[in-house]
């Protein structure tokens, strides 16, 4: 698998396409909100020619999850809580409000839970059910590249906010330490630079 990172510019999330490089297929994690960030997903498909096949959103968040209005008709997989927050479209827990923004009308939405497996060609991704930024947070890991991609759970430099609708500190912590137990090399987060394992053990020090 090639992962190939588009952090932002500014205040979307970060998202990350993968591409199993065998089959040509292509995913893509938090594809963020605004026009020039979409830009920039659209582009790096284009370069590497890929078939899209889903998206995962790792939680409801706003800055996460608007452009996936532009990806009609593909499948895009949330944990139940925050899935279900979308399709009600609950403002209070998207926080389009906080950006200005009306709520989006995401369609196509598939449930996961903790410990799912979804294969992207013959790349296996596995899901893990990662609340405390908000109850439905996932986090995706792939075992072979080691790498793990965190939404906003936990950053290079910090972690999420737990003081939004469906935040809680102590499943935050519990999260971070499940997450620890991976032996993940290279964090992806939903904000700010790459990281990795030592970056998320010092942070969890100082919770
Ligand atoms: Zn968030």
């Amino acid at each position: 698998m090639k992962i190939y990172p588009i952090i932002s510019y500014s205040v979307d999330s970060n998202t990350c396409v993968l591409e199993d490089k065998e089959t040509k297929a292509v995913c893509i994690i938090d594809p963020g909100f605004s026009q020039r960030h979409l830009e920039r997903i659209i582009s790096a498909i284009e370069k590497i020619n890929g078939n899209l096949k889903f998206i995962i959103n790792t939680h409801c968040h706003y800055d996460h999850i608007a452009n996936c209005e532009h990806f009609k008709g593909v499948k895009i997989f949330m944990q139940k809580n925050d899935g279900e927050a979308v399709l009600e479209q609950n403002d209070e827990k998207i926080l389009s409000y906080f950006f200005g923004m009306k709520v989006p009308k995401i369609n196509g939405i598939e449930f996961v839970d903790d410990n799912e497996i979804i294969n992207l060609g013959k790349t296996t991704l596995k899901i893990l059910h990662t609340s405390g930024h908000t109850s439905g947070s996932i986090s995706v890991y792939e075992e072979k590249t080691k790498s793990l991609f965190s939404g906003d759970l936990v950053f290079s430099g910090g972690v999420g906010r737990t003081d939004l609708a469906s935040g809680n500190f102590e499943q935050l912590k519990d999260s971070i330490d499940k997450i620890l137990k991976l032996n993940f090399k290279t964090l992806y987060p939903g904000h700010g630079d790459i990281g990795n394992y030592k970056d998320v053990k010092n942070i969890r020090k100082f919770l």
